[in-house]
C-alpha cells in the first residue's frame, strides 16, 4: 500500500518534506506545472518543464515515483505573446510528460478558454490524462459548467479528466453525478475538508470510484501529508475500502500506475 497525491507542486517543497512523505508511505506524487507568475517567454516555460522533469530524480532519491504534469495554468498564461509558441513547447515535452496539468479556467476570458481547448486537444491526441483547475468561490460552478462543455466540444474521453478543487456545493455534486470525469478533492483550508469528502460520498456513494485526493501542496499554505491524514479519517468514518479507493486505487487506475 502506498498513498498517491494526485496534485502537488513539489518544486516548492523542501527535501525534508519529501523525506516525510516517504516515511508516511507515499508511493507516488503527481507534480504539476505552475508558477505564481505568468511566463514571459516560451524559453522560460521550457525551463520550468525541465525543472519538473528533474523532480523525478529528486523524488526517486527518497523512494517516491513522481509523475510529471506539463501545461499552462490559467494564471501563467502570458497576456500579449504568441500563444502558439507556448503550445509548441507543450508538444515538445509531451513524450516525457505523464499528465497535462495543471490547466483550466480561472477568470474565464476568451484567452483562457482557447488555451484550455488547445491543451485538451493535445491531451486527446496523445492519450494523456489531464488535471483541470477550478477557481474558488462563486465562479466555481460557472467554470465547471464551461469546462465540461469544452471537454465535450474537444471530444476527449471524460475518463482522462480530473475536475479538481471540487466543493460540496449541491449543484456541483449534482452536475458531477451525471458525468464520467474523475473528481479531485483538495484537502486544504479554503478548498475542501475531510468532512466534505465524507459528505460527498454519503450523498453520492458512486463517487468513491472516482474521487482522487490531493494536497495541492506548493507555494501557499497547505499540508503535504493531507492525503495520508484523510485516508485515516475515512477509514474510521466510512471504512477502509472507500478510503483505499480515494487515496490510492482510483489514482492508480487514472494515472495507469
Ligand atoms: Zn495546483
Amino acid at each position: 500500500m502506498g498513498f498517491i497525491d494526485s496534485h502537488m507542486h513539489t518544486i516548492f517543497l523542501h527535501y525534508s518534506a519529501l523525506e516525510e512523505l516517504a516515511k508516511n508511505d507515499y508511493e507516488a506524487v503527481v507534480t504539476l506545472a505552475y508558477l505564481p507568475v505568468p511566463f514571459s517567454s516560451p524559453e522560460s516555460l521550457k525551463d520550468h518543464f525541465n525543472h519538473l522533469v528533474y523532480e523525478k530524480t529528486r523524488l526517486r532519491r527518497v523512494g517516491i515515483t513522481a509523475l510529471v504534469g506539463i501545461g499552462l495554468h490559467p494564471r501563467c498564461i502570458p497576456k500579449r505573446l504568441e500563444i502558439e509558441k507556448f503550445l509548441g513547447v507543450i508538444e515538445e515535452f509531451i513524450t516525457v510528460a505523464d499528465v497535462i496539468g495543471e490547466i483550466g479556467l480561472h477568470v474565464m476570458n476568451d484567452l483562457e478558454v482557447n488555451v484550455l481547448r488547445s491543451q485538451l486537444k493535445i491531451a486527446r491526441e496523445h492519450d494523456k490524462p489531464a488535471i483541470i483547475h477550478t477557481p474558488r468561490g462563486k465562479n466555481k460552478i460557472k467554470a465547471i459548467k464551461l469546462t465540461l462543455k469544452i471537454i465535450k466540444d474537444v471530444g476527449i474521453s471524460p475518463e482522462l479528466i480530473v475536475i479538481d478543487h471540487v466543493s460540496t456545493n449541491p449543484e456541483i455534486l449534482n452536475i458531477l453525478s451525471r458525468e464520467k470525469v474523475y473528481i479531485g478533492f483538495t484537502i486544504q483550508v479554503g478548498k475542501a475538508s475531510v468532512d466534505d469528502v465524507i459528505y460527498a460520498i454519503k450523498t453520492h456513494p458512486q463517487f468513491s470510484e472516482r474521487i482522487l485526493l490531493n494536497s495541492d501542496a506548493g507555494n501557499e499554505p497547505s499540508d503535504y501529508l493531507s492525503v495520508a491524514k484523510t485516508f485515516e479519517k475515512l477509514c474510521e468514518v466510512i471504512g477502509r475500502n472507500v478510503a483505499y479507493h480515494c487515496a490510492i486505487y482510483n489514482a492508480r487506475i487514472f494515472f495507469r500506475i
